[in-house]
């Protein structure tokens, strides 16, 4: 692109998901005090203003001056839909064309938003759909603090919210983005309240244990064995459960914390009392907690994947709890706009269209 002079138009710095240090270093050709630094800091993640016209603690001219220099961008609206259950479903739109999906689930005595910190996933859990359409791209921190930013804008929050990473994607592959995303999101929501989901990247836990403020760790389990696991979840080929659960008992967990341990409950697959008792013991030891989460339906999902009756869920959850060990079940929210675990996509995707997938992950 060039300016009416011919010379090339000047690329704005987009500050959207920079933490404090880079945010000091992307502003070091326009803004020399450190204090002026800090009030575009707290303008964009404390209060979150986008528009530096609204940054009126600024002065004027550097207001314009960030508007010529700077930008900061938030996902479009793509499309917005409401479960009869009060969940929330947005498509948002990057600013190169690729959609991401953010789920506003409000509960009777807490509001929980669930982000994406991919856009797609390589990792092709049978039972995902977002893993059904494939490998996509990583989102920038920008992108991943964008839709809380963007969500708190258009739906009426309150100040305390939890997040969890259980939108597109697997965080742990996206690791860098997501320490800054949560590093400037921390300006507003505790670290206590965030949840990182993984599908047990190894490498990745044991990154996420050297940082010094940890949020919480979820584990999406969803067998007892290998063998099962694998079926289900390709990446357990790439680190097998004895790896995985190796570096849960190496993992620093904060006093009186716990790591959930996600679920699904597929009938005839992984819903039996033995299985019950094969994950307890797989647990045994650990501060750990159980979700359990009784499938949602899908076209894309192979047949043989069948949601349990309740009675079976109940009996499931009964036996874990034989074990000594704290069990939920996770409620459907949101399933009639997609919104449910496991239902993440982009609107209106054709669901015979072929799949493309990434198998495993690199190692
Ligand atoms: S469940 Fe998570 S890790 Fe697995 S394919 Fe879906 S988004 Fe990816």
């Amino acid at each position: 692109m060039t300016s009416e002079t011919g010379a090339p138009a000047p690329t704005r710095v987009e500050l959207l998901g920079l933490p404090a240090a880079r945010l000091a270093a992307a502003l070091a050709p326009v803004v020399d005090r450190p204090f002026r630094v800090r009030q575009v800091y707290d303008a964009l993640y404390r209060r979150g203003e986008t528009e530096f016209d609204a940054m009126t603690d600024l002065s004027r001219e550097l207001r314009r001056v960030l508007a010529e220099r700077c930008s900061v961008t938030l996902p479009a609206v793509a499309d917005r839909r409401q479960a009869a259950d009060g969940t929330t479903k947005l498509l948002l739109r990057l600013a190169d064309g690729a959609t991401i999906e953010a789920v506003d689930i409000p509960e009777s005595r807490r509001r929980t938003l669930c982000i994406s910190s991919q856009a797609g996933c390589g990792l092709a859990c049978a039972f995902c759909v977002t893993g059904f359409w494939g490998a996509g791209r990583n989102l920038t921190a920008g992108e991943i603090a964008g839709q809380v930013i963007l969500l708190r804008r258009l739906l009426d929050l309150p100040p305390t919210l939890n997040l969890v990473f259980m939108g597109m994607g697997e965080p742990l592959l996206n690791l860098e983005a997501v320490r800054d995303a949560l590093e400037v999101l921390g300006e507003t929501i505790s670290h206590r309240r965030i949840t990182i989901s993984t599908a047990g990247v190894v490498p990745g836990i044991e990154a996420l244990g050297r940082w010094p403020r940890r949020p919480n760790l979820a584990v999406s389990l969803h067998a007892p064995d290998d063998e099962r696991r694998e079926r289900i979840m390709p990446i357990n080929g790439s680190y097998p459960l004895a790896d995985l659960f190796a570096a849960l008992r190496r993992y620093p967990l904060e006093p009186r914390r716990r790591i959930t341990f996600e679920y699904l409950l597929i009938e005839g697959f992984n819903d039996a009392p033995r299985d019950a008792d094969a994950l307890a013991r797989r647990l045994a030891g650990l501060p750990a907690k159980v979700n359990l989460i009784p499938l949602n339906p899908d076209p894309v999902l192979p047949d043989w994947m069948r949601r349990p009756v309740e009675a079976r869920v109940d009996a499931f959850r009964a036996r874990v709890e034989r074990h000594g060990l704290t069990a939920t079940v996770r409620r459907q929210r949101g399933h009639d706009v997609a919104a449910a675990c496991g239902q993440l996509r982009a609107f209106g995707r054709d669901p015979r269209a072929p799949r493309s997938r990434m198998r495993g992950v690199g190692r």
